[in-house]
């Protein structure tokens, strides 16, 4: 896996960048959307994806969806802070709306997956990484299958992932159990503050 190189962003900037990941399924874009619906003003990282938008989802709300020479582009351009390979398409963060941000002091929320989260505790070591647990195994594969936007074969190859992002949850600075949105939209809006 390619990992970007070459950041311009000093350190100590990064203290306001907060990361939130966890497994497919747990409630990430759910909780990342309630707080776009009740923080309008806090600033979220839209990403840039080769998957196909799902009923719903709006180009440069959700995602920026880009077909696989467009993402090629961004990642030869070094336009990505961070991308990923996840269960068969492609998945990254725009440099510099991110990079702004944290030069101006303000807080920034990436919400992306454990390779792109381990990316930037490499890249910038100072950003705090939340990882959102679901309240046990059983209750992810009832979201991740509840859902209903992906095939059973999809969804198996997520529950793999799920497994191996389990696992990682040691390597991050907070965990938050989903068990309700507006109580981790809570705990995550105050950690952010508090930076
Ligand atoms: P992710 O972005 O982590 O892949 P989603 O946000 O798409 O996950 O959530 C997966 C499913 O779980 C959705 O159907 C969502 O409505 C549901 N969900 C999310 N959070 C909760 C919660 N706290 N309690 C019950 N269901 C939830
Ligand atoms: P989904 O297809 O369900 O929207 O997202 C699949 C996975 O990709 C999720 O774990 C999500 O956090 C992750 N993801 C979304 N955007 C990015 C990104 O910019 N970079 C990385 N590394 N992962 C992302």
């Amino acid at each position: 896996m390619l990992t970007p190189e070459g950041s311009t962003t000093p350190g100590p900037l990064a203290r306001r960048l907060t990361v939130l990941s966890g497994p497919s399924g747990v409630g990430k874009s759910t909780v990342v959307a309630e707080i776009r619906r009740s923080h309008p003003r806090v600033w979220l990282s839209v990403s840039v994806t080769t998957r196909a938008p799902r009923p719903g989802e709006t180009d440069g709300v959700q995602y920026f969806f880009v077909d696989d020479a467009g993402f090629d582009r961004l990642v030869a351009e070094g336009e990505l802070l961070e991308w990923a390979e996840f269960a068969g398409n492609r998945y990254g963060t725009p440099r510099r709306p991110v990079e702004e941000r944290l030069a101006r002091g303000e807080p920034v929320l990436l919400e992306i997956d454990l390779q792109g989260a381990r990316q930037v505790r490499g890249t910038m070591p100072q950003a705090r990484l939340v990882f959102l647990a679901p309240p046990g195994w059983d209750e992810l594969v009832r979201r991740l299958t509840g859902r209903g936007t992906e095939p059973p074969e999809v969804i198996e190859r997520r529950l793999d992932a799920a497994r191996v992002e389990l696992a990682a949850e040691k390597e991050f600075d907070v965990t938050l159990v989903n068990t309700s949105v507006q109580d981790v939209c809570g705990e995550l809006l105050a950690l952010m503050a508090d930076q």
